[in-house]
C-alpha cells in the first residue's frame, strides 16, 4: 500500500489533509505549565500506549527528514518496488547504507528515550510502539517495544528468509570493501548516506550467509511497502485496551502511525501529543505540547513520579 511505510528516504510528503483541515486545532500549542499538567494528568492515570516517531531521535543525531529541522528532502527516494526490481538501485542502497551505518550504530539514546523508559519502569506504560528503526528505545532500557517499521540492526534474506545481525553484515562488507569509505556528513534515518554515483561502482555487495544467494534487505519497512498485518493487529489491540495514547515526536504524516490516533479517537481514548512543530493529528488530540521532547519528557517524568 503506497504511503504506508517510509523507510526508503522519502522526499515527497503529502501536505493536504482534508480530515484535519475541517476541524480547528484543539488546545494551546505551548509549554505552559497548564498544558504540561494536563499531559501529566493523562499519563499519571497509567495504561499509556506510547507511539513514537523520528522526532524523538533527532537529539541523538538521527535526522528527522519530516520535522522542522528536516534537511534531507533532496535525497532520492528508495521504494520497496525499486529495491525489489532494480539491482542497481539495491546496489546504491547498500553502498550508501554501508557508509552510513556507523553513525546509526554509534547513536546513543537521549533524555527523551530515557524518560520513556522511566515511565515504563514506573508502571505507567501498557504498550510501546515505535516508528523508529534505530533501536534507541531499547538501548535506553525500554522493553517489549513493537518496531512498527522494523529495525536496522538486522537484515532479512529475500530468498530464504534468514534474519541476520546487521553488525555482522557490516564486518563482512568491510572485509569485501577494504578501501571503500568516503567521508560523509549526513546520514538519513535509514542509515543511508549521500554518495555520488561515480563511487558506487567500486562497492562490492555480499550474499546471504545462509543460502549464498539473496538479495539481503534491511529488516525495515520501505516506502511503498506494507507493514506486516500481524504487527499492525498487535498495535491496534494495544491501543484499543489503552487508558490513553501518547504520541511522541511524530508528525503523523504516514497512515501507518496516524491510524492509531484515529482508532483511539473513535473509541474515545484520550490522546496526548508532544512534538516540535505542527502535526497531522493536532485536531484529533486532547493535549498537545509543541516543544522539544528532550526537555518536556524528563519534566513529565518528574511530575508523574513525584
Ligand atoms: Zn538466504
Amino acid at each position: 500500500m503506497a504511503g504506508e511505510g517510509h523507510h526508503g528516504g522519502v522526499t515527497a510528503v503529502p501536505t493536504a489533509d482534508p480530515v484535519a483541515a475541517d476541524r480547528p486545532a484543539v488546545g494551546p500549542a505551548a509549554t505552559d505549565p497548564g498544558t504540561l499538567e494536563a499531559l501529566a494528568g493523562l499519563v499519571g492515570d497509567g495504561e499509556v500506549v506510547v507511539l513514537s516517531g523520528a522526532g524523538l531521535s533527532t537529539d541523538s543525531g538521527i535526522p528527522d527528514y519530516r520535522g522542522v529541522t528536516g534537511s534531507l528532502r533532496r535525497h532520492t527516494p528508495m521504494t520497496y518496488q525499486t529495491f525489489l526490481r532494480d539491482p542497481r538501485g539495491r546496489h546504491r542502497y547498500w553502498a550508501r547504507s554501508f557508509v552510513g551505518w556507523p553513525q546509526i550504530r554509534e547513536a546513543r539514546p537521549n533524555a527523551g528515550h530515557v524518560a520513556v523508559a522511566d515511565l515504563q519502569r514506573a508502571g505507567l506504560v501498557a504498550g510501546m510502539v515505535t516508528q523508529n528503526v534505530d533501536g534507541l528505545h531499547q538501548a535506553a532500557g525500554a522493553r517489549d517495544v513493537v518496531e512498527l517499521h522494523g529495525g536496522l540492526d538486522r537484515t532479512i534474506c529475500l530468498s530464504c528468509g534468514d534474519v541476520a545481525d546487521r553488525g555482522e553484515l557490516h564486518e563482512r562488507l568491510r572485509a569485501a570493501n577494504p578501501h571503500f569509505g568516503p567521508h560523509v556528513d549526513e546520514v538519513n534515518p535509514d542509515g543511508d548516506a549521500e554518495l555520488p554515483d561515480e563511487l558506487l561502482d567500486g562497492f562490492v555487495m555480499v550474499d546471504c550467509r545462509a543460502c549464498g544467494r539473496g538479495p539481503l534487505k534491511p529488516d525495515v519497512v520501505f516506502f511503498g511497502e506494507t507493514v506486516p498485518r500481524d504487527r499492525v493487529d498487535i498495535c491496534f489491540a494495544m491501543v484499543e485496551q489503552a487508558g490513553s495514547l501518547l504520541v511522541l515526536g511524530s508528525s503523523l504524516t504516514v497512515m501507518s502511525g496516524y491510524r492509531f490516533v484515529l482508532r483511539a479517537e473513535k473509541l474515545g481514548i484520550p490522546v496526548g501529543l508532544v512534538n516540535l512543530g505542527p502535526t497531522r493529528g493536532d485536531a484529533k488530540v486532547d493535549v498537545r505540547v509543541d516543544a522539544p521532547l528532550g526537555s518536556v519528557l524528563p519534566d513529565l517524568v518528574r511530575r508523574v513520579t513525584a
